[in-house]
């Protein structure tokens, strides 16, 4: 595969792809509006489900002669993605190309448990390698590296990352998500001098280096982390609480399931998020009026793709509350960056980098009858690590022993999530149930939104 074929770029070049990456603003719009035109076009084409909904808006993709007229065509949800795809199985109306040109899918849980597939024909990968590699080459990375991806594997967005490292020439470890000690090892065995995880796993393992005896900062050799999948990468104070413990720059990165592992990421002045703007299309709304915000405000990240076109996503709504620069940055990249992210529409929790919905608490604590139905989370930091507590009611007419209650809720939790709590059994009535707003999630994390 040509993604990861040699890389022939001398480390001293500031840029992987320069004409790209520094480009007047003008010309960005100038191959936003050129791309999205076609985009629109093969969408309108080749999936029925876009054919239908553009049609029932009223808008047609030759109808773009501007980059605001995105405006005019209908949102995309995660709750339609999950629909469509069980009304057409395995992956939905909503992809665009037949089936034997799809050669890679990513998957997450979302709110109900059915993972939706994210397909990728061929070109999509490459073209999502390329960015991977002109990310990583942003933060400083080089072929001189050794590469460490302690990001899951198993159909998860984040894995495949690590080929972009690979095509950029780095050494690339492909650990995955291993035993602290054992990952530890591996780090230091090879003298990794990059890592990728999550911020609080960033901190819990070096905190567990330092147990063990080991300095992260003299002993272990990482230079560069790269973190991903909480805010906390983009919160000064826990970024930098990370980077003196390791003494390494620390580097935050913004991916979506449903897109790419990296949309977007921290260049070496770490002063904001590069937004990969010639594969996404990024709109800031007002989450009440869906009307754009104006730059530096807060408003609900709406994306539509550029290129991707094993399926084409079209004004889709993350839930995630963010803000953007048009500033130039010190490093010469004229890309917008996103300022973090701020928080989510939803109550969604993220547990050690995984979606976690109360509606799946809910739907677990519904189903089994051995329950009242009532349930609470409570969600905690504790060494660094989020923590999530499930209170449960036992229903008045269960007998049998809380213990075997707690574990058969576990199993059912971490079967549809792949989180594990801890589950306490409460007796009938316990919970607060005045109201149907009942408080049924406790976030006891300081600062993890601010
Ligand atoms: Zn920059």
């Amino acid at each position: 595969m040509s993604s990861v074929s040699p890389n022939s770029r001398s480390s001293d070049h500031v840029y992987w792809d320069q004409l790209v990456e520094t480009q007047s603003r003008a010309g960005w719009e100038d191959l936003k509006l050129r791309l999205l035109q076609d985009h629109l076009a093969h969408a309108y084409l080749n999936s029925p489900y876009y054919r239908a909904s553009f049609d029932a808006a009223g808008v047609h993709p030759s109808q773009v002669k501007t980059l605001d007229d995105i405006r005019y065509f209908p949102f995309l949800t995660k709750h339609i993605l999950r629909e469509r795809q069980l009304a057409r199985p395995p992956f939905g109306d909503i992809v665009a190309v037949p089936e034997r040109d799809i050669v890679y899918i990513s998957a997450s849980s979302g709110s109900t448990g059915v993972p939706t597939a994210s397909p990728f024909t061929g070109q999509d990968f490459e073209d999502w390698m390329d960015y991977e590699a002109r990310q990583f080459w942003s933060s400083g990375l080089r072929p001189e590296d050794r590469y460490c991806h302690s990001l899951n594997f198993s159909l998860f967005v984040g894995g495949p990352c690590v080929l972009g490292a690979q095509k950029l020439g780095a050494l690339s470890i492909h650990a995955g998500t291993v035993p602290s000690e054992r990952l530890l090892t591996i780090i230091s065995q090879f003298q990794a001098t990059a890592i990728w995880t999550t911020p609080s796993y960033a901190w819990y393992l070096g905190e567990t280096a330092l147990k063990q005896g080991i300095d992260p900062k003299k002993d272990l050799n990482i230079q560069r982390i790269f973190v991903a999948g909480e805010p906390g990468g983009s919160i000064p104070e826990t970024r930098q609480r990370i980077e003196s413990l390791w003494g390494a720059k620390v580097y935050d990165y913004y991916g979506l399931s449903d897109i790419f592992g990296s949309c977007a990421g921290m260049c070496e002045a770490q002063d904001g998020l590069h937004w990969a703007e010639d594969h996404i299309l990024v709109e800031v709304l007002d989450p009440r009026t869906s009307e754009p915000v104006a730059e530096g405000e807060r408003g609900e990240l709406v994306l539509t793709t550029l290129k991707k076109s094993a399926r084409p996503m079209v004004r889709f709504r993350t839930g995630d509350i963010v803000s953007f620069t048009t500033e130039p940055c010190s490093c010469g990249r004229t890309s917008i960056r996103l300022k973090g992210v701020h928080g989510r529409l939803d109550d969604m929790l993220i547990i050690k980098g995984v979606n976690v919905f109360p509606s799946d608490v809910e739907a677990i604590a519904r189903k089994d009858h051995d329950f009242s139905g009532e349930y609470k989370l409570i969600v905690e930091r504790v060494n660094h690590l989020d923590v999530l507590t499930i209170d449960v009611e036992r229903s008045v007419a269960f007998t049998g022993s809380d213990e075997e209650l707690a574990t058969r809720f576990k199993g059912h939790l971490y079967s549809v999530t792949g989180v594990a709590a801890t589950v306490r059994i409460l007796p009938p009535d316990t919970l607060p149930r005045e109201t149907h707003k009942a408080k049924r999630v406790e976030d006891r994390r300081n600062g993890v939104w601010s």
